[in-house]
């Protein structure tokens, strides 16, 4: 079974020497956004962890015959209803870390949505990473690692997902789906090149909100509606996530506009306002104030449009 993942050059060389040299960190921390293949990854490791053959995953071996339902694999993820992955669900994952495989050579512990560990499930889970059993790996997946304490991912080889080139995204949807050209290309735009996100397009069951509203931003901005910016942000200011979202897609949406339209005499505007967003987008990484962020967005894009 070949690296799964489109693009992503560097971690599929390292992924691929790891497994053939059977080097294999003990903690892994896999971030990117949603669609750009975390959970692909995350099973494709755990399958290669599992299967003792050279060439890991092999795809014939008994062990590759169980695929994810595989004994030795398990994912941890919030129970049902709730937010939050609980401490004691870390503490029943940390003793069965102890415990001898059941059927290969190695166990793989997959923590889901890790991003919803608290402070204090994230100690817990501290330890057991601080002091790994031999035969356990484990395999966190999160949006972003902004919100693991730094212990943690310090103890983890982290692996940040990029989404492909087009032309990349493009050829995998084409060889995998019946979808016409044209179609794919659009879910295309509207993904940023995502394509689990241009899949869901695809199906009619996007979930485009902050590419939307970063559309109605850019056309606020445009005809200098900065009431409009405002709202077109409003719905963000409560999640990092989204924030992160909604910059890229007005990043992108941004660039192809001026892509299209050289001569535009926006252009000068348009180009202003990419470098705005590049500029405000690194305080992401800090704990700044969302809705501080966006007033200071939708200000400072006024001054752009109204020196036009
Ligand atoms: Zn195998």
């Amino acid at each position: 079974m070949s690296f799964p993942l489109v693009g992503n050059n560097s971690i599929n060389t390292s992924i691929t020497n790891a497994l053939k040299e059977h080097r294999l960190p003990h903690a892994i921390l896999i971030e990117g956004e949603k669609g750009n293949g975390k959970h692909t990854l995350a099973f494709y490791l755990a399958r290669a962890i599992v299967c003792d053959n050279e060439n890991a995953p092999c795809g014939k071996c008994r062990n590759c015959a169980m695929g994810i339902n595989h004994p030795d694999i398990s994912v941890t993820a919030p129970e049902e209803n709730k937010k939050n992955i609980s401490v004691s669900q870390v503490r029943e994952l940390k003793n069965e870390a102890y415990i001898k495989p059941h059927m290969a050579s190695r166990r793989v512990f997959i923590i889901d949505f890790a991003d919803t560990l608290n402070e204090q499930s994230q100690n817990a889970l501290l330890k057991v990473l601080e002091e790994p059993p031999v035969s356990s790996l484990f395999i966190l997946i999160a949006e972003s690692k902004a919100s693991l304490l730094e212990t943690i991912i310090s103890r983890c080889v982290v692996l940040t997902l990029n989404t492909p080139e087009k032309s990349q995204a493009l050829e995998y949807i084409k060889s995998s789906t019946k979808y016409p050209d044209n179609e794919i290309l659009e879910a295309l735009i509207n993904s940023r090149n995502n394509i689990g996100k241009a899949l869901d397009f695809l199906a009619g069951k996007a979930d485009s909100k902050t590419s939307v509203a970063a559309k109605e931003f850019l056309e606020c901005f445009l005809r200098d509606d900065a009431f409009g910016m405002l709202t077109a942000t409003a719905p963000f200011e409560k999640s990092r996530i989204e924030t992160d979202s909604f910059f890229k897609d007005l990043k992108y949406f941004t660039a192809e506009r001026l892509k299209q339209n050289p001569k535009d005499y926006r252009a000068v505007s348009l180009s202003k306002l990419y470098s705005l967003l590049c500029e405000l987008e690194k305080s992401l990484i800090t704990n700044i104030n969302l809705s501080l962020l966006f007033c200071t967005l939708t200000s400072r894009a006024e001054q752009i449009t109204g020196i036009k």
